[in-house]
């Protein structure tokens, strides 16, 4: 319950936890070492304008290429790198990677497509994280403009005042920021209040039934609404069938993103998504 309601796949996590360490669990024992080895790489999940599916920009997800056990998920050890705080020095060497390669698919004159990333509650309120970010952004030569940092709602609670500092900053530097899973943390709607957020992305939970539950239609319908009424643009998770991308074309203007368009994957495979549009702009009322 502590990670909040309405969250199935948490609960399971949560659950399993509680049992004993699953085998991906106990690779977070070498974790450190990973971390010194350079071991983690961002993979690219593809965000889509739902009208023409185009390619507007992509979520970096972390991958652990485990010397032993091959490519791990973030399940198998980002709570734990909260929990030690090895996320910092994750995040980080994600985001410088994700600058290098944003630089190298400029220099292909692929053009510059937007990236958001994930960022944790320590990794963002350490001090000196907005310093590196615009370090990073001088270094590749990215603009701040081109960068979303997505957090999830409980964290920024409990991040509280100097989470909301350097939120504030990192909007002063340019880059986006979204909130992540949105509708299924704590305080939402507080949270937004006084918040410089600039993109909401709707919690897959909203989306499995949207093409046969109307409640869940409304959910969706009322925060687009909010979020263009905020200026901010709305992303939609977890879309895997066209019934579900044909239920949120019918709702409003959102941004896709889901297996049905696109999993997560190597950078080079990306690049060889053959229509990027790289001056999509979404609606913000
Ligand atoms: P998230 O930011 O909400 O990312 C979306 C997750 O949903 C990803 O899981 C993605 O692969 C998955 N997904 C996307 N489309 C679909 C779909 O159509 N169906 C289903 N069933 N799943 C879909 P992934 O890659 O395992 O990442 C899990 C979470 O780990 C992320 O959730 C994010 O909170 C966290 N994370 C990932 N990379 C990083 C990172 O570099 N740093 C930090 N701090 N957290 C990260
Ligand atoms: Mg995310
Ligand atoms: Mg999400
Ligand atoms: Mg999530």
């Amino acid at each position: 319950k502590q990670l909040g309601r309405n969250r199935v796949s948490l609960f399971a996590a949560a659950r399993a936890a509680l049992a004993r360490p699953t085998p991906a669990e106990a690779h977070a024992a070498d974790l450190g070492e990973a971390v010194e080895d350079d071991c983690f790489v961002p993979y690219f999940q593809p965000l889509v304008d739902l009208d023409t599916r185009e390619v507007i920009g992509a979520e970096a997800l972390c991958r652990w290429q485990h010397p032993r056990h091959g490519l791990l998920p973030p399940a198998a050890f980002i709570s734990t790198a909260e929990g030690n705080g090895l996320i910092r020095d994750i995040d980080r060497a994600i985001i410088r990677k994700v600058c290098a390669q944003m630089a190298e698919w400029r220099e292909r004159s692929r053009g510059s497509l937007p990236i958001s990333l994930n960022v944790s509650a320590a990794t963002m309120t350490e001090p000196g994280f907005v310093r590196f970010l615009s370090d990073c952004c001088q270094e590749f030569n990215v603009a701040p403009q081109e960068l979303v940092v997505e957090l999830t709602e409980s964290m920024l609670l409990l991040a509280d005042d100097p989470g909301r500092r350097s939120l504030k900053r990192i909007r002063e530097l340019g880059v986006e920021v979204a909130l992540d899973d949105f509708g299924t943390g704590f305080s939402t709607l507080s949270l937004l209040k006084d918040l410089p957020v600039t993109r909401l992305k709707i919690d897959r939970s909203f989306v499995v039934h949207i093409d046969n539950n109307r409640r869940d239609r409304e959910i969706v319908s009322s925060i687009v609404s909010l979020g263009h009424a905020l200026g901010a643009d709305v992303v939609v998770e977890g879309v895997e069938t066209e019934s579900q991308a044909e239920a949120i074309a019918g709702i409003g203007d959102m941004i896709g993103q889901g297996y049905l368009f696109g999993k997560p994957m190597p950078a080079a495979e990306l690049a060889a998504c053959a229509t990027w549009n790289c001056d999509y702009v979404a609606t913000r009322a």
